[in-house]
């Protein structure tokens, strides 16, 4: 098998689920070393059990992407351990329960847009800077399809993918002069976690999203770990502040 990604230090926030956990599989079956993040420290430590078990390099570390010192300290375990940080997966994030605006609280409005927002400029901060000191990198952060169009209940989450979308592409003409290549990708629905426990609380949402779907099905969450990998990889080179939808067509219409 080809490995992209031999003596390339990668980390990966929101690692323990997923598809921060199916990406992480893939970056080390192609020869990365790991750092690991999620606030979840049991389903993290599964995910850098899995890896070590694959015969891979891999740290995990504890950390809340909505707090500026857990951001700091998950980059410098990845430069102290690896010597250098090569690619980041911004990828940790949260859904509201489905409402309409008008009934969503203010505290889970500041709760989303910590996670999915200020957690994803902390993260940038801090890698930005350690890829400036070793001559670049490659840095994909996980937007949505909800990053592009609207979805009646899903207000708050819309808006924070939005934002990243934004603030990608801004970070990405910001940092193209240091070497440093920013993407965000935009999955579709993808059966994870997130996903299901959704579903559970509303199977009218489950039936619209398949219907909604062309390829009428979800992904796998290694479908959307392909796209990262690419993104990271010398394949894009030439890809800058760009949103790459993996949607199975519900953009399309
Ligand atoms: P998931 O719930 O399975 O995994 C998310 C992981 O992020 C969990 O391990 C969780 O503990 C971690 N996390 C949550 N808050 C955190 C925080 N503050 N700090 C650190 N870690 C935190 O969800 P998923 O579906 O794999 O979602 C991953 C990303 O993909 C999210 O940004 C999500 O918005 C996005 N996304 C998901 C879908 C989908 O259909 N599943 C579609 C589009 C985009």
């Amino acid at each position: 098998m080809n490995k992209r990604f031999e003596n390339k230090s990668v980390l990966v926030t929101g690692a323990g689920s997923g598809i921060g956990r199916a990406t992480a599989l893939a970056f080390a079956a192609e020869g990365a070393d790991l750092t690991l993040s999620d606030i979840d420290e049991t389903h993290g430590r599964e995910t850098e059990e899995l890896i070590r078990r694959m015969g891979r390099r891999v740290t995990f570390v504890h950390a809340d992407v909505a707090r500026a010192v857990d951001c700091a300290a998950m980059v410098a375990r990845a430069v102290d351990h690896f010597g250098a940080l090569h690619v980041a997966f911004n990828n940790a994030g949260i859904n509201l329960a489905p409402a309409p605006i008008v009934d969503v609280e203010e505290s889970e409005w500041q709760r989303i847009l910590a996670t999915n927002l200020t957690g994803v400029f902390f993260c940038l901060k801090y890698e930005i800077a350690a890829m400036r000191r070793t001559g670049g990198g490659a840095i994909i952060n996980t937007a949505s399809v909800g990053g592009l169009i609207g979805t009646a209940g899903v207000t708050a989450y819309c808006a924070t993918k939005h934002a990243v979308v934004g603030l990608t592409k801004s970070a990405a003409l910001d940092h193209i002069g240091d070497g440093i290549r920013i993407n965000a990708v935009c999955p579709g629905g993808t059966r994870t976690p997130m996903l299901s426990e959704w579903f559970e609380r509303a199977p009218e949402v489950e039936r619209a999203a398949l219907a909604g779907t062309p390829i009428a099905r979800m992904a796998d969450p290694k479908e959307i770990a392909q796209t990262v990998l690419f993104l990271a990889s010398d394949a894009a080179s030439f890809m800058v502040g760009h949103a790459l939808v993996v949607d199975g067509g519900l953009t399309a219409h």
